[in-house]
């Protein structure tokens, strides 16, 4: 009798865990979480991530558990994405821990391995041009390794451009030149080009769809913080006036 109550116990507890599990990534998002205006707005969001993030915490804490739950954060098969999602914001929250915006982006090879890690630097080292896709794919044409997998400047197929958000007109419309596949996590923010590549004219529109762009297949809380990591900027209102 009480070998059975306590295989009852145990079954009901991994029933419990399983669920909990779950809950945190199942589940489809609105589209409407991926729009945040106000700081606090943003706050209630890092407040609902299971990062153990409180609405008074300082900004260097919040990174700080940001930071420890991507580190301890383990991709489910379900998701095939997370484990670039993870890297990929990774690369976002090292940008925006040195005051600089949450973008992160790697390049990934035909057999799944990340072989590039960049993140977004146009305010620390003052350039336009060094969104997170612009900054991997310039360090990884400038190293060694690049002439392995690519054909002068066109890289050869099957390499996978991951961000951590939708890529912006300037990064797509590269990505795209130079031949690469082009997947992100979450959709978003406003300047994304994917979601609106009918606005391209039709011979960029042809050249942008020669390759793969899509939405990967990441969980939710992983969407959520690469969505929110974009939007740190709102913390200490970093940016242009
Ligand atoms: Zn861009």
């Amino acid at each position: 009798m009480k070998r059975a109550l306590l295989l009852c116990c145990l079954l009901v507890l991994i029933y419990h865990t399983d669920a909990q599990d779950k809950s945190l990534n199942s589940g489809k998002i609105d589209p409407s979480y991926f729009v945040t205006h106000y700081r606090d707005e943003l706050i209630t969001k890092l407040v609902d991530l299971p990062c153990g993030i409180k609405s008074d915490d300082p900004i260097r804490t919040i990174l700080q558990k940001l930071h420890t739950f991507l580190l301890e954060f383990h991709p489910s098969d379900e998701y095939s994405d997370d484990i670039y999602a993870r890297a990929a914001n990774l690369q976002a929250l090292k940008s925006v821990m040195q005051g600089g915006y949450g973008i992160g982006s790697v390049l990934i090879d035909q057999n799944g391995k990340i072989i590039e890690e960049a993140h977004n630097s146009q305010m620390q080292k003052h350039r336009s041009d060094l969104h997170a896709e612009m900054a991997l794919l310039t360090k990884f044409e400038e190293s060694r390794k690049a002439k392995k997998y690519m054909n002068i400047y066109v890289y050869k197929p099957g390499l996978t451009v991951f961000s951590s958000a939708e890529p912006c007109p300037m990064c797509l419309i590269r990505i795209s030149t130079a031949g690469t596949d082009t997947k992100y996590c979450t959709p978003g923010p406003e300047d994304g080009m994917v979601s609106r590549i009918d606005f391209l004219p039709p011979d960029w529109k042809a050249l942008a769809m020669k390759h793969d762009v899509s939405l990967g297949n990441c969980s939710p809380v992983m969407q959520k913080i690469s969505h929110l990591l974009f939007y740190t900027f709102l913390l200490d209102d970093r940016g242009p006036k």
